[in-house]
């Protein structure tokens, strides 16, 4: 039988990618339509190589958080009951992973979850709300690190239904690095900082957001930004284009040509839970502008830095800018997300779980 994989944003399809690509013609790929705009979402499926989801939801798109879980769920339910997979496959801890492991537990159906067990223990956070409700239902845990594994057994997850695994991000790092090598042109400046920021803690508050980005723009490099819409909304709302000025900003760009700009700057400021963990693999040092982190391998191992919003972004920026010996230190720092084969782990314990299931009916 297929499996379905549900992605919904950008980071599932960036991270589900290995797994679909793992997975060839058994994988089912439905898009949820959270994430609609081609910025966002569609470019995403062509730069993977995963083609066109063969199920893809309307009506998802810009919705408070409560009405578009439903919307999901119902919506999903349609799609999964017509297409009986042997297990459905989420990632993460989006809208849409909740939904999705809502709905395939309600149906029945075997859930796998592909990062599991990160834990910012901050209900305030949005995605750590739909972490716990995954975490509830999966009948399958793939958790990429070992304090992964951990947060899960304290939550009473059986150890026969973990597997430790590995993050995807790294294989989808290497692949997008080696794609985009000798394609796309060395940026203009040789030392450059490299923001992103994008999260509603960070974007929804206007004294949080001019800290940020007049702390970026003093930096003492040039700093380019790919923006992404709803951080555009809010500086247009807020009335802050001017603290754009000192900044280069672009559009956001793909996953390709992103990391090749990630591994030729000298500094990463991120909000992102995904850039915390490419830094890692591409030997970058980040500042994680942010209250919490479920992410704590990346700040542990020495490659990411939690900060708040303020003058700590620029010390510390100055501090990372200035240190000479930095670059060499990582370098032999090994990415604390595994070495790239997470997606074979995670599709041959799926394909084992549906095999175990077979054998003994419920
Ligand atoms: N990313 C990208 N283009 C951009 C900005 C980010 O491809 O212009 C990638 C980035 O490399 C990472 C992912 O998008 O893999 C992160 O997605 P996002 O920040 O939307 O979500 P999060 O990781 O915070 O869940």
């Amino acid at each position: 039988g297929r499996i379905a994989v549900v992605v919904g944003t950008r980071p599932e399809i960036i991270k589900l990618a290995p797994v679909v690509h793992e997975l060839g013609a058994q994988a089912l790929l439905v898009h949820s339509g959270q994430h609609w705009d081609r910025e966002l979402s569609g470019a995403f499926f062509d730069e993977a190589g995963i083609g066109a989801p063969e199920v893809t939801l309307r009506g998802i798109g810009g919705q408070d958080r409560a009405r578009q879980i439903g919307g999901m769920v119902t919506a999903l339910a349609e799609a999964l009951e017509a297409a009986r997979p042997d297990a459905v496959v989420v990632q993460g801890d989006t809208n849409t992973t909740s939904a999705a492991a809502q709905c395939a537990s309600y149906l029945g159906l075997p859930l796998v979850h592909v990062e599991a067990g990160l834990r910012s223990f901050d209900r305030a956070m949005p995605e750590e709300l739909n972490r716990l409700v995954v975490g509830a239902l999966a009948d399958l845990h793939c958790a990429a690190t070992p304090t992964n594994v951990d947060n899960l057994v304290r939550e009473g997850v059986p150890a026969s239904r973990i597997r430790l695994t590995g993050n995807t991000i790294v294989e989808a790092t290497e692949r997008s690095l080696r794609a985009v090598t000798g394609r796309v042109g060395l940026p203009r400046h040789r030392t450059f900082v490299l923001a992103t920021i994008h999260r509603p803690e960070n974007t929804d508050d206007p004294v949080r957001l001019a800290a940020i980005l007049d702390e970026l723009g003093r930096l003492p490099a040039p700093v380019v930004m790919p923006l992404h819409p709803r951080t555009r909304a809010c500086v247009e709302r807020f009335g802050m284009g001017h603290l754009l000025d000192p900044l280069e900003v672009v559009a956001p760009i793909g996953h390709e040509e992103f990391l090749g700009l990630a591994s030729h700057a000298a500094l990463l400021v991120s909000d992102s839970g995904g850039v915390q963990e490419e830094c890692t693999v591409l030997k970058k040092p980040l500042i994680v502008v942010r209250n919490s982190t479920e992410r704590p391998e990346s700040v542990e191992a020495g490659f990411a830095h939690l900060v708040r919003p303020g003058p700590a972004i620029g010390a510390l920026g100055r501090r990372l800018l200035a240190d000479r010996d930095l670059p060499h230190r990582l370098r032999g720092v090994p990415s604390p997300y595994g070495d790239g084969s997470a997606a074979r782990a995670i599709v041959a314990a799926t394909r084992e779980l549906v095999g175990s299931l077979r054998r003994q009916p419920a």
